[in-house]
């Protein structure tokens, strides 16, 4: 038989339900059990699950080698501490922490005890993005949207550590250079937080991202558009579909092509557009990402978002929160 990995729950709110019902369904995913700080949510999740709930956060770490961390951005530091302290892998739901400290001090502990830091940035699963994996992208230019209508939950974080980050994080996967210069904006609408921010990021390589996120819309939003050298792809990540442009010079007219005049190359070709939409899988991404964590411990796999991605992400998503700040005193 296969190795399974002992694996537990810490915090079943609104997404760590879905964690645990996934890691019920994980090959050598053993879910031992869970664990929140409110007895009656963690009751009622254990009922409708069918898993054990522990009554201290102790008694699970001595069940299990691996945690899944669903527990507000507040906690995360202290609660992965405990954990990692004990020897036991952790899973951590995005944004690693609330400071790049608290990152850095987590990602020192888990290397003295020898243990596996990923963090949810589920987007790096998501099935549209995944089917442009035989794409080379290296965007000059990437414009990014991100609504969603207000909640209380993830307000205990400014929209750019709750929302921006998700983006931060792939436009930081795609843009291979150190970040130049940040230009950010934002204002409070509902918290006395951030609410709706804008930022604009300038790479060492001259590429630039401008994100835009809310998180007071009617409906909900998540598209990137990314464009490069004879290419322009979009995402949209909530739809799940992409769609890809693709300049290619050609003597004579394709008729796949989408478009041809007037577009001219320098030694006179004449430039066609073509247009694909390739095909997304029907696959969850927080099943994915879980999948990958489990490997990961196993060892089988490298998480695709450790701990040090993670912090990167989190310093600029900082950077970006400290210059809306500044600009707002
Ligand atoms: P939530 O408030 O719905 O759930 C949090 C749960 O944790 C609650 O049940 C609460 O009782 C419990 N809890 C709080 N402190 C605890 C502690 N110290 N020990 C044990 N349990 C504790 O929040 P949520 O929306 O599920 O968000 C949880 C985390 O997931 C946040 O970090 C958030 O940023 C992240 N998140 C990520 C995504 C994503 O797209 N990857 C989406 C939503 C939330």
């Amino acid at each position: 038989m296969s190795k399974q990995v002992n694996i537990g729950v810490i915090g079943v709110g609104h997404l760590g339900v879905h964690h645990a019902s996934h890691l019920t369904k994980i090959k050598n995913a053993n879910l031992v059990g869970i664990f929140d700080s409110d007895m009656q949510r963690a009751e009622e999740i254990s009922k409708k699950l069918n898993i054990k709930h522990f009554s201290s956060m102790d008694r699970l770490l001595k069940s299990v080698e691996a945690l899944s961390i669903v527990t507000p951005t507040s906690t995360h530091r202290d609660v992965a501490e405990a954990c990692i302290k004990k020897g036991k892998h952790v899973f951590i739901e995005k944004p690693i922490t609330s400071s790049v400290v608290d990152a850095a001090y987590l990602i020192d502990l888990a290397k003295t005890h020898n243990v596996i830091i990923q963090v949810g940035h589920i987007e790096r699963f998501n099935p549209a993005l995944l089917a442009l994996s035989d794409l080379e992208i290296d965007p000059k230019y990437i414009e990014v949207h991100r609504m969603a209508p207000f909640m209380s939950r993830g307000t205990d974080v400014p929209v750019v550590l709750d929302l921006m980050i998700h983006d931060i994080d792939l436009i930081l996967s795609f843009i291979n250079s150190p970040v130049k210069e940040i230009y950010a904006n934002g204002v409070s609408i509902m918290t006395s937080s951030v609410d709706i921010a804008n930022a604009r990021i300038k790479f060492e390589n001259g590429s630039i991202a401008n994100i835009t996120s809310s998180r007071v819309a009617k409906d909900r939003v998540r598209k990137i558009k990314m464009f490069q050298q004879d290419l322009y792809v979009t995402i949209d990540f909530l739809a799940g579909i992409s769609e890809v442009y693709k300049a290619m010079g050609a003597s004579q007219d394709d008729p796949d092509a989408i478009m041809s005049a007037p577009l001219v190359d320098a030694d006179g070709k004449r430039r066609q557009i073509f247009y694909e939409k390739p095909v997304v899988k029907n696959n969850d991404a927080l099943k994915a990402e879980l999948k990958n964590y489990i490997k990961a411990v196993l060892g089988k796999e490298k998480p695709m978002v450790d701990g040090f991605a993670a912090k990167q992400a989190l310093d600029v998503a900082i950077k970006i929160h400290d210059k809306i700040l500044e600009d707002l005193r």
